[in-house]
């Protein structure tokens, strides 16, 4: 089975990434596919209690795909709720551009 510690960090940062990317304004077929991308994963994802764990999360906290400021904070708060049940510490989200994508201002 796969290290869920190497696919998590890696999937971690393909999606932060995405987020930091995507459109302030993404047109209807952007939006669209960023939905299936999300939808995807609790189908997907090759560790079946994470995506599970995602999957009920999702039901109760539907994606926002309106714009990346609104779709990053939506991935940081799921990105928290995991740490939490991992018992690993929260992220401030205010610093999401800073980690995936600006880099630090200093
Ligand atoms: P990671 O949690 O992988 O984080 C990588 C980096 O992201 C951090 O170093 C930090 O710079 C940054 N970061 C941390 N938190 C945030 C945030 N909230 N927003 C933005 N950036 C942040 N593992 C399990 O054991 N059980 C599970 O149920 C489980 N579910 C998962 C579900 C999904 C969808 C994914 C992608 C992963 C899941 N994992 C799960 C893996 C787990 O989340 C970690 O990836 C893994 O434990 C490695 O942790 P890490 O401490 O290296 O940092």
């Amino acid at each position: 089975p796969p290290d869920v510690e190497i696919l998590g960090r890696s999937t971690w940062a393909f999606l932060h990434t995405t987020a930091a990317y995507y459109p302030d304004r993404p047109s209807p077929t952007q939006r669209a596919n960023m939905l299936n991308l999300l939808y995807a994963l609790p189908v997907l994802y090759p560790c079946s209690h994470c995506a599970s764990h995602l999957g009920e999360e999702m039901k109760v906290h539907p994606p926002d795909v309106s714009g990346r400021t609104a779709l990053s904070r939506w991935l940081c708060e799921r990105h928290n709720e995991v740490n939490e049940r991992l018992g690993k510490e929260r992220f401030d989200c205010a610093k999401t551009d800073e980690r995936w994508k600006d880099g630090p201002s200093d």
